[in-house]
């Protein structure tokens, strides 16, 4: 069987052709333009899809709320407006006449890294992908869990500090307003307005600027207090943990000691993964809508 699979993202949406047996070929990209609109974003997506032929489905990672059975999106917020309410597969199926499905993007990402990627092998993990805001998914059992609306896992939201700064949801103190990878650059833009990337705090980092060695450490304990009370909720055999900081080996170091602080002995065993399969996770993820 032959799925060929889109992500849709903030800025592209990545296509390929992933095998039952997790062959990947033909990746590409198309720019999303989120924010020209819901159908211009369906418009971009056909024509990606056009380009592709000689396969059995398609699967599609979204960004946004997903009706899993109807295959179309319950809520999407402002970064592509008018999306909500798009019925992606009706329209896929009757435009390229093959099965179609449709996820969540952060949930086809943990579905992807349990089929391909870090979670091989794994029955219960969560997956935290630490990017602009913190994105989130469970996996009990070896299925993924959805809650009633398809939106559990919204880490990102735990409210850590009550009252604290405002986050993006409207509310205040969540978590992904102190641990984010956008707050990490953040504060050390703060005590350094010449650092304005990871990419500059990392390599300060291993130039041994002791200043950005703190700022890195102060938002680990942040991210680490919001993993340590994931880990004694569920229990998990494994954190998948992604986004561009993490591949960070002085971020992921950093944020696996100060969580393990904080973890009870008994919880201990738990095991801290990087996210394996990049930008292609989704993809993977996609594909399984099919073949599991
Ligand atoms: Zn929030």
């Amino acid at each position: 069987m032959r799925i060929l699979c889109a992500d849709i993202g903030g800025t592209s949406i990545k296509l390929g052709i992933v095998t039952e047996i997790g062959d990947f070929s033909g990746f590409t990209e198309v720019p999303t333009e989120g924010k020209k609109g819901g159908a211009r974003v369906i418009e971009n997506l056909i024509s990606g899809l056009e380009a592709f032929e000689g396969y059995d489905a398609i699967g599609i990672s979204t960004a946004g709320q997903v009706d899993r059975e109807k295959g179309s999106i319950i809520y999407a917020n402002d970064n592509i407006p008018g999306y909500t309410g798009t019925q992606v597969k009706d329209i896929l199926e009757k435009r390229f006449k093959r099965p179609v499905e449709v996820e969540n993007d952060v949930n086809c990402a943990a579905l992807g890294e349990g089929w391909m990627g870090a979670g091989k092998g794994l029955s219960d993990y969560l997956c935290l992908t630490y990017g602009t805001g913190i994105g989130g998914a469970i996996i009990l059992g070896g299925k993924l869990y959805r809650g009633i609306g398809g939106s559990a896992g919204e880490f990102g939201h735990m409210i850590l500090h009550p009252g604290g700064r405002e986050c993006s949801c409207g509310k205040k103190g969540c978590y992904e307003a102190y641990a984010s990878a956008r707050m990490l650059v953040e504060m050390a833009e703060a005590v350094n307005p010449e650092v304005t990337s990871g990419r500059e705090l990392f390599k300060r980092i291993a130039e041994g600027d002791g200043r950005m060695k703190a700022v890195l450490d102060e938002w680990s304990r942040e991210a680490a207090t919001g993993l340590a009370s994931l880990v004694h909720i569920f229990n998990p055999q494994a954190l998948i943990l992604g986004g561009g900081i993490l591949e960070q080996d002085a971020a992921a170091a950093s944020l696996e000691k100060n969580s393990r602080d904080l973890i009870m002995e008994s919880f201990q065993n738990v095991r801290f993964l990087k996210a394996a399969l990049g930008n292609k996770a989704g993809l993977f993820g996609a594909a399984t809508l099919h073949i599991k």
